[in-house]
Parts: C-alpha cells; structure tokens; sequence
C-alpha cells in the first residue's frame, strides 16, 4: 500500500507536509492535542534544517544545515521538552570574533561580564543590553511570535521595539572599540541584509540577547537530535512521518480537517490544485527571496588555531574583520555582487562535543551569504578569510565538502536559491510574512495553513511557525490548544 492510501485508511485528523522542525512542531502540537496526525516528507530522512550526515569522511557528524540553536533553547515550544529529550551543550564563549592583530571580541556569561572586556565601551553595552536582557522572558517570547497590533505591549518589549526597528550600523555608533562594534555587526549580519537596512539592528539585538539568556548551544551528537525527539515525541501521541515521499499536488493529500504545509510560498503556488483563490495566488507570488549561501564543511586533524584565545572556546566564531568589512560584505551580496573577503559564519561544534569525530579531530563548518543561486565557489575566499585569523588552518584539512545555493537547494527545496531563511528578511516581509494579511498562518481555503519558515517568526530552528499555525489551526476546530499541560517536562528548560 502506499504511504498515502496507507495514511488515509486511518482517517488522520490532520496532515502536514514537510518534517522541518516547524512542520514537526506543527504535527507534535497538534498529536499533543489528541488529532491523530500523518507528515509526509520528500527526503529519504525527516528534519529538514534538523539533519546531520556523514558528509566528508566516515566518523565526521556534520549538521547538513542548522547547528547552532540560541533560538531553540529560549523557543517555548522547544521549552516543552526536556534535557533529557534534546540535550544541549553550551560552550563557555557563546560566541566570538577575531579582529587582525591576534585581538577578539568574545560574548559571554553575563552583560557586565562582556561589558568588561570592552574597556571604552562597558557602559554603552550595559546601558543597551542591561535592561533587555533583564527582560528577555517578555522580549524573546514575543520576537517569536507574529506581529500584532494589539495588546499593547509592556515597556520592555516597546524599548526593544524602538531599538530593534534601526539599522545595527545606527545602534553600533553607540560603540567606538572594534571588538564591541564588530561583535554586534556579526550578530546583525544573521539578518542576510544591508547593515544600514532598518530592523537589521533588532537581528544584531536579539542574537547578542540570547547569547547573554541561553548561550548558542549545540545538541549533542548533531542537530539530528532535536529531529530524533519531535518524531519519537509525535510518535508517542499516535503520529507518524513517511519519508521519502514528494507531494505534487494538494490532490494527493488525504482527506482531512487541517492540511499544514511546512513548505514556502513559491511551493504552494507549485502544487495548487486550483483551490487557492488569484487574489491569494497574486499575494503569494509577491512574495521575495533573500540572497543564497554558499556552505563549505571540513574534517580537521586538529582544532582550528587560532590566533584569539577566546575563539577557542566559542561553537560559534563570526569571521570577517571590523563593522565597516561586515557592512561591506553584505552591502555586495544585495546589490548582486560577489565579496573577495565575505563575512563568514564559521561553527565548530566538536569543541563542545567532540564525540562528533574522531579522537583529537575536529569538523567545521562555515558559510557566506551569496546573490541567491550564484554559481561562483566561494570555498578559497571562505578558506583564506579563516587562515587570516588562523593562520596553518588548511593544513590541518583532511577532507571538504562544498554546497553552492543550488546545492542547498537541492538538499531542501525550502531553501530557494539558497536562501536559508525561506524567504527575504526585510523589514516588511519580517513583519508580515507570508502575506499582508493579519492572518499570517490562514490560507483563505478552508482547513489549509502554512507553517513553515516563511510565516512568522521566519527562519531558524524554533519550532514556532509550526506551534502557532497549529494553535490557530485547533482554535478554528473548536479546541483549546494546550502544549505546555501536555508535556509533564514542560519548561523544565
Ligand atoms: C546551512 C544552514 C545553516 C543553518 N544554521 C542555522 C542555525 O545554526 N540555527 C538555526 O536556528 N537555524 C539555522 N538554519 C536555518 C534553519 O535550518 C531553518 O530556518 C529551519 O530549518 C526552517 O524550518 P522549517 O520547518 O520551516 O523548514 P525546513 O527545515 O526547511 O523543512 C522543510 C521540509 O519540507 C520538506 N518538503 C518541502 N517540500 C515538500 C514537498 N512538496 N513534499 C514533501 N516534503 C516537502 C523538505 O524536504 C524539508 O524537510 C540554517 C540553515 C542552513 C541551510
């Protein structure tokens, strides 16, 4: 029989489409609530974003796409699981930044304890960061959720908001040492945009918070871990996924009371069946792409050396010198051209987990943003931007793996020319994505919602786009959505 004549003799309350961790946040939510749940998924394994694979050498664990997971830690969906279902381990720098001269900017424990290590600038970071962080319980929870215009919010989240609405190069003028500037040009640059573009600073804001909050940490063994614990828990409450299986059409789809697509704009309008009203078409197909990546992955004989100290001890090293080179850098990239020293954002995970190789080895990886679908291999201009601050790194190169943005591509057809996020991260399309509606998960068809990275909060391994559109799914059944009762570790983290 196959997997849908299979999933359909069950009669499932609810189908998703695609097993990122937002389509399986949307199947666990949903399974939590006692629907009974099939996810389809194209791949021959589930995860999406949350994959890892022997890509270089036998005994290398890479993580295919994300590693790092601030935005996971601090999700409240992914706060419904405990340590023990995904454990994660924090390196003691969350993350740092080598400037020429064997100087650093490195982030870690508290706000003061950073400050400090910015001589001219401790009062201007504490000043900036103090009182957010204070109140990221409140800050956090609403970044992740989609943009409402009521209620009206407290005065923490009103104080982040009128920060978070500038460009990082406006916030970073409060800064005037490299380190504190190119430590928060780095975090900014995650945006994927110009740094002088508004909201680019609200980026460099909540990644510097959620450094300070829960650190940048990794799972252990391989960001397959968090996939692992979605589908046992969706498993636990009667769900199953079937891999290994495209879907075309919408046609294909079991009959069922909530169709959840874990999938972007430009694939919905692929495998409309023709029940999507034009007006819904014309809105979907408005909607933009952001520039691609370009992803090299590496097995080391060693751990990377170094100049800085501090980036020793960080997974997560941010490479491309001052906030005037990272502006640069980004500046290219939108404007369609190729960067010879491009910012790099560089992850080795075996530094907190080393079980990931073999003794003593490392693995590595690091990527650049690109034009979207460029076809130009950036592994050299990748390799010489770290050997500039880690001079005899490619030495210590056993083996290497490439991706250009249509290799991305082809590992997930989410990440469209390459883009990571699902879907450009300007100001607007932050704020409302996919579409102008308010009803950001909804789709105008009666039972069908989108849930991917392409509706808010947007990209990263946080799960919620997928417990939202669930939540909102529930609510249009008559059930009240109810994750966290669900679950007895529920904010054990
Ligand atoms: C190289 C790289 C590094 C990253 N680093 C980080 C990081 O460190 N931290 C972080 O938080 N985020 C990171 N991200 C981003 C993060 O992985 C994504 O934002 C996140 O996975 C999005 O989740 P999602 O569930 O929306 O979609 P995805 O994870 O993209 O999953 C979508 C799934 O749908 C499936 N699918 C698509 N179309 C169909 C179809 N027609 N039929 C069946 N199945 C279909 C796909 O195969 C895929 O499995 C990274 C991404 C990449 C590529």
């Amino acid at each position: 029989m196959s997997a849908i004549a299979d999933a359909q003799a069950s009669a499932p309350d609810a189908v998703i489409v695609g097993s990122g961790p937002n389509g399986l946040a949307a199947a666990v939510t949903l399974a939590r609530a006692g629907l009974a749940v099939e996810v389809f998924e194209g791949a021959d394994r589930p995860g999406g974003g949350c994959r890892t694979a022997e890509l270089t050498l036998p005994g290398y664990a890479h993580d295919v796409c994300s590693t790092v997971h601030p935005l996971a830690a601090a999700s409240p969906f992914f706060r419904t699981f405990t340590a023990e279902q995904i454990p994660l381990r924090t390196p003691k720098v969350a993350f740092a930044h080598p400037l020429d001269g064997g100087r650093a900017a490195a982030v870690s424990g508290s706000v003061s304890d950073t400050a400090e290590t910015f001589g001219g600038d401790a009062r201007a970071y504490r000043r900036l960061l103090g009182p957010l962080v204070k109140h990221a319980d409140d800050i956090i929870p609403n970044a992740l959720g989609p943009v409402r215009p009521l209620p009206i919010p407290p005065l923490a989240m009103a104080r982040f908001g009128a920060l978070g609405i500038q460009p990082a190069r406006m916030l970073a003028s409060r800064f005037h040492t490299p380190e504190a500037r190119a430590a928060f040009a780095g975090c900014a640059a995650h945006a994927v945009q110009p740094l002088t573009y508004p909201l680019t600073g609200g980026f460099g804001l909540v990644m510097t918070i959620l450094a300070h909050y829960v650190g940048w940490p990794v799972v252990e063994g391989g960001s397959a871990g968090i996939t692992s614990a979605l589908v046992d828990e969706l498993e636990r409450h009667g769900g199953r996924v079937h891999t290994g299986h495209w879907i075309e059409s919408l046609a294909e789809l079991p009959a069922a009371r909530a169709t959840l697509l874990d999938i972007t704009p430009r694939q919905l309008l692929a495998i409309d069946d023709g029940r999507l009203p034009a007006r819904y078409r014309r809105a979907l197909g408005r909607y933009r792409y952001g520039p691609g990546i370009f992803k090299v992955d590496w097995a080391l004989s060693g751990p990377v050396p170094w100049e800085a100290e501090s980036c020793h001890a960080a997974a997560t090293v941010h490479v491309g010198g001052t906030l005037e080179e990272i502006a640069r850098s980004e500046a290219d990239v939108a404007a369609g051209r190729i960067c010879e020293r491009p910012f790099c954002i560089v992850v080795q995970s075996t530094v907190v987990d080393p079980a990931r190789a073999p003794a003593g080895h490392h693995t590595l990886y690091a990527y650049c943003h690109v034009p979207s679908g460029s076809p130009v291999d950036m592994t050299d201009r990748i390799e010489a931007q770290i050997e500039r601050f880690a001079p005899g790194f490619r030495d210590l190169v056993l083996a290497r793996v490439s991706s250009s943005p249509a290799d991305v591509e082809a590992k997930n057809p989410n990440y469209i020319g390459g883009d990571i996020a699902s879907g450009s991260t300007s100001m607007l399309q932050t704020l409302f994505r996919p579409t102008f509606a308010l009803r950001s998960y909804r789709t105008p068809v009666r039972g069908l919602y989108l849930c991917s990275a392409s509706t808010p909060p947007g990209g990263g391994v946080h799960g919620m786009a997928g417990m939202r559109a669930a939540e909102v799914a529930l609510r249009a059944l008559g059930q009240r959505p109810s994750v966290l009762a669900q679950n007895p570790g529920a904010g054990a983290r």
